[in-house]
């Protein structure tokens, strides 16, 4: 596997980083500590310029290239990692095991940092391309949409990114293997607010009260019926209600009932087939049974799409990194969401797999990242960038 040499060097100064930024786990964008550990690293690596406070808690570095012209398909590209851990407490046990109670890496995002780092410290001191370098960190990738944040806050023209790259690790893909597809890789994310409002009552006396418990299961289970019944089954969705709040003690039929949950798609007209049904079942189930509901349906996360020429040219890194056959550039697309997608929206780009491994899955207690990816991945960066801002 043709890993970059001076990135193997770096390999266990790289590791290092990640286990520091394992132990210090902060979550949304409250990354005070990670984002100035980035934005230290990347003034010592020299970088041309280190812009902290985007997007909230964001950074960005500017590394520009000594070679002259260029033959390469862009001027400028932006490869971006994400710094935020999540509200799970760690079962690992590592010594250098997350350190604050409650809060762990269990995305990986500390491992996407590192090599993204690695990467940067390269790319300064080799300068081995013609165009500029923008290293992109991003807070909130975990429902908070940092990544939205930093495009809001203009970053694409400021620092005149022409194509944008990102990367995560995938538990269950063998590692050395990359996997990638044009058009939608991750799903749409919506976000599914049903408050119902019914008549509380004496638990004895049901006649008396319009029971919002049983009016809430029924609408689940009505809902239950959209992709099963509604979605053409060759497409892709899922209707999850994953919160149910209703009720203080055993013998009061509650007033009101909360349920929450999320939507996800592929395609623009599933997604507006899946929200028109939403709006039908809750105020019809409502109705049938004398209560009032409101559905709060918000659109979070959009589909993460790959564009066709950019991930052919990514898909042609990763091979020549991890070996012709070791890159699946038709992996079937999966129904996690990415505030990537942002980034993508905003310019054209590519999102690819690298695997991890045989690990826990993502957002497991017992997950961890592997620290044998970092010099692949942190390979990929460098080579992604000088071939395509080629002298
Ligand atoms: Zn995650
Ligand atoms: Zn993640």
């Amino acid at each position: 596997m043709p890993i970059v040499n001076r990135i193997a060097e770096f390999h266990k100064e790289i590791t290092a980083w990640r286990h520091d930024l394992h132990q210090h786990p902060e979550l949304q964008y409250d990354v005070f500590r990670t984002a100035k550990t980035v934005e230290d690293k990347l003034k010592a690596f020299g970088c041309d310029e280190v812009v902290p406070g985007i997007g909230r808690t964001g950074v960005v570095g500017v590394i520009k290239g000594n070679k002259p012209g260029g033959s390469g398909h862009a001027k400028v590209i932006g490869l971006r990692a994400d710094m935020d851990a999540l509200p799970i407490e760690e079962a690992n046990d590592l010594p250098y095991k997350s350190t604050v109670p409650g809060k762990m890496h269990a995305c990986g995002h500390d491992g996407h940092t590192a090599m993204l780092l690695g990467a940067a410290k390269y790319l300064a001191e080799t300068r081995n391309f013609a165009g500029t370098a923008i290293v992109i960190f991003q807070p909130a990738e975990e429902g908070g949409g940092g990544g939205r944040e930093m495009v809001n806050d203009g970053m694409m023209d400021r620092f005149g990114v022409e194509e944008v790259y990102g990367m995560h690790n995938y538990p269950g893909i063998p590692l050395g293997q990359f996997a990638i597809r044009n058009g939608p890789i991750m799903a749409a994310a919506d976000r599914i607010t049903i408050e119902i409002e019914g008549k509380g009552a004496h638990a004895a006396r049901p006649h008396a009260s319009v029971d919002t418990i049983l009016v809430a299961s029924q609408m689940i289970n009505q809902i239950q019926t959209i992709v099963s019944r509604n979605v053409d089954p060759l497409e892709s969705s899922v209707v999850s209600i994953c919160m149910f709040q209703a009720g203080t003690t055993d013998n009061v039929i509650p007033q009101t009932a909360v349920l929450r949950g999320t939507a996800r798609s592929l395609k623009p007209e599933i997604q507006d087939l899946v929200e028109g049904r939403l709006h039908q079942i809750v105020e019809g189930t409502a109705k049938l049974y004398g209560a009032t509901a409101k559905l709060t349906y918000k659109r979070d996360y959009p589909v993460t799409r790959n564009h066709p020429d950019q991930m052919a040219f990514a898909a042609s890194v990763a091979k020549e990194i991890a070996g012709e056959d070791k890159v699946d550039t038709n992996v079937a697309p999966v129904m996690g969401a990415e505030d990537f997608s942002f980034m993508l929206n905003a310019r054209p780009g590519a999102f690819i797999f690298a695997g991890n491994g045989d690990s826990a899955g993502l957002h497991h207690p017992k997950y961890n990242f592997n620290d044998d990816l970092i010099p692949i991945g942190s390979s990929y960066w460098v080579r992604l960038v000088e071939k395509a801002l080629a002298a």
